[in-house]
């Protein structure tokens, strides 16, 4: 899950993290208030799940309290990579001397959260990592201990040859890593870490990606989730237990198992398709998770072919049958389907899909050589 930029400089701000005053605006009206109340010139930011908003035109100074009306009325609305902006986050602009990176994620290779930083910081961390690497440091904390202050002096003085920035810097490092145990997360990051003209670390920006496996025990931070902020399939799917994830491609998929829902998307791509979704059923035997799984796929206009790759276990598959039978009655496919199921029940299922009118295979190669011709119309390698 992720939260808002206003969110996640909320928790930091609690443990004292020196974050510009900022209020959220729904409204031109609110943020020209807010800008009044802030007396100064102000940032007007977009508040979406989204990256680089500052390039695609998300966040704009503003010198007046009017002009605050105008940029949040130009904000408001707007569409970041395919989220429609619904707030602002209207907040006291600051004067930049230099900018920082400052990040934490879960790396699975050594099991610890791993800090990235980097004096280079604003733009994209990735074109750092790629073009000029050795200007980030990568430093993996040991959990049991925590964070160390040498450590997190070490991380000062990677940004800033000042004894007293590094400081500053270092003591952000230790909330910032508060930040990330207690709220679960599997990302944290400050992008930018600036020093200001009067010499002032100050966090201009903040990002928070929470594990959704932590939310059950957290329910203050599961309560800051936006739903309105999120794709409208990945929503509906939460909603119906279903574990999906919605990509580019054209082929949809339905699958019983994380593990098999990979193989099916990797056997997807070396067969020359493109997957539109992950889409994990679970292994419960219930017709209507598989009615509410065609019902979301199908509602992605990309989708050109959906293809069902079952694997009978605790799955029954002649439950996945009539989930079939029951959806397509209920909504009559406008695409093509291909069916592979084996397994728990394959006979009754195979029967009750050919009585039904669906054709249905075994073999998963054939299966998904089928569904790409079928998507790409019969283009791909
Ligand atoms: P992002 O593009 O989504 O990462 O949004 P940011 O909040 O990081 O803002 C992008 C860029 O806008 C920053 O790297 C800064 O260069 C600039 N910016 C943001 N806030 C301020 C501010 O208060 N003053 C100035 N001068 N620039 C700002
Ligand atoms: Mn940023």
């Amino acid at each position: 899950m992720n939260i808002h930029e206003y969110q996640a400089k909320e928790i930091l701000r609690a443990l004292g993290v020196p974050i510009p005053a900022g209020e959220v605006a729904t409204t031109a009206d609110e943020a020209e208030a807010i800008a009044r109340r802030i007396g100064s010139q102000v940032v007007v930011k977009a508040q979406v799940h989204a990256g680089g908003r500052g390039k695609a035109g998300g966040v704009k100074l503003a010198k007046t309290p009017e002009e605050a009306r105008e940029k949040a009325a130009a904000i408001l609305g707007m569409q970041i990579k395919g989220l429609v902006v619904q707030k602002v986050l209207v907040t006291a602009a600051s004067d930049i001397a230099s900018e920082a990176y400052v990040g934490i994620i879960l790396d699975r290779a050594t099991r610890k959260p791993v800090f990235m930083v980097s004096p280079a910081g604003g733009i994209d961390i990735e074109e750092v990592a790629a073009t000029t690497p050795e200007k980030i440091l990568k430093l993996p904390i040991d959990t049991r201990y925590g964070l160390q202050p040498y450590q997190a002096m070490r991380l000062g003085f990677f940004l800033y040859d000042d004894l007293a920035k590094a400081r500053a810097a270092s003591k952000i490092m230790g909330q910032l890593y508060t930040a990330f145990m207690q709220s679960g997360c599997s990302l944290a990051e400050i992008n930018p870490l600036i020093v200001d003209t009067a010499g002032n670390v100050v966090a201009l920006d903040a990002k928070m990606g929470i594990d959704d496996n932590e939310l059950d025990r957290r329910p203050a931070i599961a309560a800051l989730r936006d739903e309105t902020a999120e794709e409208p399939s990945e929503v509906a799917a939460r909603n119906a237990n279903l574990t999906f994830i919605k990509l580019d491609g054209n082929v949809g998929c339905c699958v019983n198992g994380a593990g098999l829902a990979m193989a099916t998307m990797d056997l997807v791509k070396y067969y020359g398709g493109d997957p539109a979704n992950f889409l994990d059923i679970g292994g419960s035997s219930n017709p209507e998770k598989v009615v509410n799984a065609l019902r979301i796929i199908t509602s992605d206009p990309n989708v050109k072919c959906i293809l069902f790759n079952i694997f009978g276990g605790i799955t029954r598959t002649d439950d996945v049958a009539n989930g079939i039978v029951t959806a397509t009655r209920q909504n009559p496919l406008k695409v093509p389907i291909v069916i592979r199921l084996t397994g728990t029940n394959e006979e009754i299922a195979m029967k009750i899909l050919s009585e039904n009118g669906f054709a249905a295979s075994s073999d998963m190669d054939e299966a998904v050589q089928k569904a790409v011709a079928l998507a790409t119309g019969g283009k791909a390698a």
